[in-house]
């Protein structure tokens, strides 16, 4: 960036800023001096020269103007400077030809351009992902703190934040405790008080009599007198406050990287760069939504005026990743829709009556809404991009079944790929008998294993069906794969094993995705790579409100069952005080002498798997030992190598243990016909979604299904919270409860790959969601492909913050 550009940009900034001399640290005279000589030198025109010298930028006096001659004053550099633009863009080809390169251009410079950043503090800051001038001005502070309120000594209080200006009287190092730190004394007009810092020596000599200091933190009391230890401090000198004084922001740090440093490198590339920030935002959209400017935006969450800028900041900044992440997920709808010519598959109606009539239930309501929505996509010649949504135990793979039928009668295969072994097979098992009510099966005499199933009676050839896991014989996988390479197989279920490179089918026509959550974005690409644009078909039991759906996975269409069959039990929840943990024992002992089975969950413990592993295994071991030491009790947890935990939950599923104790890792979606009692422990640490796919593990047979809350400390909230799994039972209500009190980061886990990052938007404000949709809908409506001329800024950031997301649907 050439001298005059960065005159340009701080100029700009002062501006809009509102004529404060606060563009620049130390004052706008103070840079000027300093730059006035090196600009002058790069001035090649003798006309331009003599202007520039009539501004007498060397010797300005802007510090002391009143605002009004600020404003004459700025408009005649302006007026400068638009003359040399004038004569640049006529002399230089080269200027004309890259009209936009300047401007950005210095964002995408390391940090090291920044003041005070060597190599090594640079790649502290690449730890947090900040590699950039552009990466640390959208690096946000996590919260502020709030040292505005300046006191008089006299005045202060004690165990509040406050802020004093003051003199050094004297400053010393100092003996505290039994450790060497500083210590001094500061007046002001109306008294003087003491401040220490403990451990931090080195501060004395920075501390010259006399000298002018800003002081916030918290009062305290030593010897009856109050005092401040370890305060914030700042020098008052000609630089803006940043420390002190002010709301200060506070900034995520990691090993290595100091808050007052950070907070330096930060407001010198707020100042010196926040100018050069495109603002993409088309202005009809900002003013209608009342938005600030991208750089007022930047400048405020850094180092916010009050309050209510600081609100206002987020607020255009959280605008900019809802309205770009449904302008891409728009984009991609578009496209897949547009682009993917599909297999129009035949509907056989009379396979779907055999197969219903077959069936010991008929489709509720909401199964039959289902299908016809899937059927009428699958007759499409476009590929089918469908979310199924439905609670546990709602009927999903009943309609996945018959999808997968269809796909079979038109002569292609179809694939089902669910998360875990477990469930691949029970999913296998529970269409394996789904078929076996219509058709007969044949031996088939190379299999025999058990992993390849054949029906007649369905279509006018056998029906063949698979299930291919990782822990198959590498014998078994070879020819398992040979036969879906050679058309051999109609229908394969399986886990991550199905999307391995040396899984090919001959003719991929569907593909479904149990538990869309529990598979990165890759994965499922791989699968529907797997075919020639199959009709791709997701099905989650998370269920999220609609407006979020749409956000999240709007290039997909919604389909959901809200209905559960009938006759399904509600799980009777209890939330127990932990003294009456006993009785919940009692209660397991009866169930399971009754026949029946029981989950322990343990506690999550957040910050390490490893440390809830072990607390998982303690637990296991003393309910073994002292609580059930009659009983078959197994354990599931993090920590345990993939196979041990299929395992693990294979026996628990033929009914070869008593009680499961587990982590949070207890798979979604296992279907244990006799387990009636779910007991989680430490149950104020779930979210509720989450408590309600634990409960939906248990009363899956006839017989009536309990779980019990055992809370390990029990705040009002905790108590309201688990007040609500006792009397809500729809997932849907109670994963909206979740959000408002939890927040989307919470809720969704890790799980959010794929997408743009959203650091500052909550998708639970469904209103801003709401807002920032409609928008993009508009948008989108009137240039679909942003190629307006006006939209070219905003495509340009659409495709930076989509970069980095694959296909993920
Ligand atoms: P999901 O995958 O949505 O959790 P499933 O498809 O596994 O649910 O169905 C749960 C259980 O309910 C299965 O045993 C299934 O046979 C049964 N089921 C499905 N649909 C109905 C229905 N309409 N009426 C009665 N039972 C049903
Ligand atoms: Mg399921």
């Amino acid at each position: 960036m050439t001298g005059i550009d960065s005159l340009r940009n701080v100029l700009e900034l002062e501006r809009r800023k509102g004529y404060t001399d606060k563009a620049v640290i130390g004052g706008l005279d103070k840079y000027l001096h300093k730059q006035a000589g090196q600009i002058r030198q790069i001035i090649n025109n003798p006309q331009l020269v003599s202007g520039f010298d009539e501004l007498n930028l060397a010797n300005s006096n802007y510090g002391s103007y009143g605002v009004g001659e600020r404003k004459r004053w700025m408009a005649n550099v302006f007026g400068w400077l638009d003359k040399l633009e004038a004569t640049k863009t006529n002399s230089s080809q080269k200027a004309a030809a890259e009209p936009r390169q300047k401007q950005g251009g210095g964002l995408d410079l390391p940090l090291t351009v920044i003041k005070g950043i060597a190599l090594s503090v640079a790649n502290k800051f690449a730890k947090l992902n900040v590699r950039t001038v552009g990466d640390l001005l959208y690096f946000f502070p996590r919260r502020y703190v709030d040292y505005s309120r300046i006191k008089p000594i006299s005045e202060l209080i004690e165990g509040e934040e406050q802020t004093i200006i003051g003199t050094i009287w004297e400053a010393r190092v100092a003996t505290l405790g039994n450790r060497r730190g500083t210590e001094a004394i500061v007046g002001d007009k109306t008294g003087n008080i003491r401040a220490v810092w403990f451990n931090q020596p080195y501060l004395a000599k920075n501390f010259r009599t006399n000298a002018r200091i800003v002081i916030s933190g918290t009062v305290g009391r030593f010897k009856g007198q109050k005092e401040f230890e370890s305060p914030a401090w700042e020098l008052l000198g000609d630089k803006e406050l940043i420390h002190t004084g002010r709301l200060v922001p506070v900034y995520p740090l990691t090993q290595g990287l100091y808050p007052r440093q950070v907070r330096k490198w930060t407001k010198e590339t707020v100042d010196g760069y926040v100018g050069q920030l495109n603002d993409f935002l088309p202005s009809e959209i900002k003013t209608r939504c009342q938005l600030l400017d991208l750089p007022d935006a930047i400048s405020q969450i850094h180092y916010p005026n009050d309050l209510t800028m600081a609100e206002r900041a987020r607020g255009r900044l959280s605008f900019d990743e809802l309205f770009l992440l449904q302008l891409g997920v728009l984009a991609r709808k578009r496209d897949w829709k547009e682009g993917q010519p599909g297999n129009a598959f035949h509907v056989d109606q009379e396979v779907i009556s055999k197969f219903l009539q077959c069936l010991p239930f008929t489709l509720t309501q909401a199964q039959e809404r289902v299908l016809r929505e899937i059927l009428t996509d699958l007759k499409q010649a476009k590929a089918m991009s469908r979310l199924l949504q439905g609670e546990v135990g709602s009927g999903k793979t009943v309609i996945a079944t018959l999808a997968l039928l269809i796909a079979a009668a038109n002569g292609y295969q179809g694939a089902l790929m669910a998360p875990t072994e477990v469930l691949a097979e029970q999913h296998y098992t529970n269409i394996c008998g789904y078929l076996s009510q219509v058709g007969t099966q044949e031996p088939d005499s190379e299999a025999g294993e058990g992993t390849i199933r054949c029906y007649t009676g369905f279509l006018s050839r056998p029906l063949t069906i698979a299930l291919l896991i990782g822990s198959l014989s590498n014998n078994e996988k070879e020819r398992l794969h040979d036969k879906i390479k050679e058309g051999k197989v109609d229908i394969i279920v399986g886990t991550h094993a199905l999307i391995q490179k040396e899984v090919e089918f001959k003719k991929l026509g569907l593909a479904v995705i149990d538990e869309q959550h529990r598979f990165g974005v890759l994965q499922r690409s791989a699968l529907r790579q797997k075919g020639f644009n199959p009709h791709v078909l997701v099905m989650t039991a998370t269920p999220i409100p609609r407006t979020m759906a749409l956000t999240l996975y709007g290039d997909l269409d919604l389909s959901v069952i809200d209905e559960l069959p009938p006759g399904r039990q509600v799980v009777k929840t209890k939330c127990l005080e932990p003294q009456y943990r006993e009785k919940a024992y009692t209660f397991l002992h009866r169930e399971v002498s009754n026949g029946r089975q029981a989950f322990i969950i343990c506690p999550l413990i957040e910050e390490s798997e490893v440390l809830e592993a072990k607390a998982a295994k303690t637990e296991y071991e003393r309910l073994s030992r002292e609580v059930f030491p009659g009983l078959k009790l197994g354990l599931l947890h993090g920590q345990m190598p993939g196979n041990e935990k299929e395992e693990v939950m294979r026996h628990f599923r033929a009914g070869e243990l008593d009680i499961l104790v587990s982590t949070s890792v207890v798979e979604v979606g296992i279907d244990v016909p006799k387990a009636s009692v779910m007991m989680v422990e430490g149950a104020e640490r779930f979210g509720l979604s989450q408590l309600h796919q634990f409960r939906g593990r248990v009363g899956r047979d006839k017989e009536q299904g309990y779980c019990l809350l055992i809370p390990e400390k029990l705040s009002p909230e905790a108590r309201e919270r688990l007040r609500l799994m006792e009397k809500v039972h729809d997932g849907f209500v109670l994963a909206e409860k979740d959000l408002e009190l939890r927040g989307p980061g919470e809720f969704f886990g890790t799980h959010q790959s794929g997408l743009p990052d959203l650091k500052l938007a909550k998708l639970t404000d469904l209103r801003s969601l709401e807002l920032a949709r409609q928008e993009a809908i508009t948008l989108f409506r009137s240039d679909p492909n942003l190629k307006k001329a006006e939209h070219q800024p905003l495509r340009q950031q659409l495709s930076r913050v989509w970069a980095k997301g694959a296909e993920w649907s």
